[in-house]
């Protein structure tokens, strides 16, 4: 049997980019096939309640996910639990490599590969990954019940995973560099109402104390933003919440990007510098970075690979 797979689009990344735009080529009958890569679902998959995803008061983010798999498997969407490891944007129709040995050709291709969490970069961050260091609250809170915890960071993600840590920790330091969050008013508000939860602004965590046997984490230096004084907070874990990067690997050395690595794409449109390439969701909007504007971004993608497609078949 075959190890090659055609198709007229490939949709690389599950994430509301990557399934709305399946759901669109489906139903333009391009019989398109979606990669959904190392994180079915995407980011939404490591968070809880989703509150804006509009028809939804409330959501769990992975039951959205599942809803949208589900959406794009009705409409004729062929899902593959693959991972895409380089494309040759030189051969017509491209050629991409898949982690599992398999070949996808295809006239089209969707990047949807969206954003990952990025890190402080300290060495002990790294060397207490796992013991006691994480970025996933929803994957690692349970590990903490009845613990003091810290979370570093100013926006969304950082206030979410503060709120939702209460549920486990019996105290949650939310460490800030400045004294102005990001996070939406809403978030904010909650934060503020939620007694487990202290805000030391003006801070930044320099180190991550622990102990070799077994390996964990006892505690944090912080540096004073304005004073450069140094000081020590106990704590049994570290939640890094200071934003995501776009997950650019497959194409930042044949694709333009930008303001840190975003894809770079038309006004107005998602097309990248090379034809029949586009590129949708967080992997190329460095402003609004939201489930819908993702969705609306694979919209796009989709409804402008069919008059590619339907330009290179006329
Ligand atoms: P992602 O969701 O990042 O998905 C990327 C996909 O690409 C993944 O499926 C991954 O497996 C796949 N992929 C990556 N590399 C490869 C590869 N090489 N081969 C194949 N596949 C690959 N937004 C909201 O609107 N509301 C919220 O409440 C909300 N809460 C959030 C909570 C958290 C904790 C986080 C981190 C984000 C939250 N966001 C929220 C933002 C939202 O999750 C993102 O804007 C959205 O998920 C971006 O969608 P996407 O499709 O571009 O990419
Ligand atoms: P973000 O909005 O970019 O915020 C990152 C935060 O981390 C900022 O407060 C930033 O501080 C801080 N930070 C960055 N680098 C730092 C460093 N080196 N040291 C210390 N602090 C640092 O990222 P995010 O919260 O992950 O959100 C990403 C996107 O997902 C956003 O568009 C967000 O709206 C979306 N999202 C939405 C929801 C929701 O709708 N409920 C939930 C989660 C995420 P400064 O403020 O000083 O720059």
């Amino acid at each position: 049997m075959s190890d090659t797979r055609h198709t007229k689009v490939l949709i690389i990344g599950s994430g509301p980019a990557g399934y709305t735009a399946g759901v669109y080529a489906a139903r333009a009958m391009l019989n398109p096939l979606l990669v959904q890569g190392l994180e079915p679902g995407g980011q939404l998959t490591t968070t809880t309640e989703v509150e804006n995803y509009p028809s939804f008061i409330e959501i769990q983010g992975p039951e959205l996910m599942v809803k949208m798999e589900e959406h794009a498997r009705a409409m004729g969407c062929d899902i593959e639990g693959d991972i895409i490891t380089s494309i040759d944007f030189d051969q017509r129709p491209f050629v991409a490599h898949g982690d599992s040995g398999k070949t996808y050709t295809a006239d089209s291709i969707i990047l949807a590969t969206g954003a990952r969490a990025k890190w402080l970069g300290l060495e002990s961050e790294e060397a207490f990954k796992g013991f006691g260091v994480s970025a996933c609250a929803t994957c690692d809170g349970f590990f903490y019940r009845g613990k003091e915890i810290v979370v570093i960071g100013g926006g969304n993600t950082a206030v979410e995973e503060a709120l939702f840590l209460t549920n486990f920790a019996s105290k949650v330091t939310l460490i800030h560099r400045r004294d102005t969050l990001r996070a939406e008013k809403i978030l904010q508000d909650r934060l503020a109402k939620n007694e487990k939860i202290e805000t030391l602004w003006f801070h930044e965590m320099v180190e991550v104390l622990g102990d070799d046997n077994p390996k964990s984490v006892t505690g944090i230096k912080v540096k004073n933003t304005q004073t450069s004084d140094v000081s020590q907070i106990d704590c049994a874990g570290v939640f890094v919440a200071i934003g995501h990067a776009p997950a650019n690997e497959l194409v930042k050395d044949t694709l333009e990007t930008h303001m840190g690595g975003y894809v770079v794409t038309k006004p107005d449109s998602t097309e990248t510098s090379i034809p029949g390439v586009f590129a949708a969701g967080d992997l190329t909007d460095h402003k609004y970075r939201q489930a819908i504007t993702s969705a609306g971004m694979g919209c796009m993608a989709a409804l402008e690979a069919e008059r590619f497609i339907a330009e290179q078949e006329g």
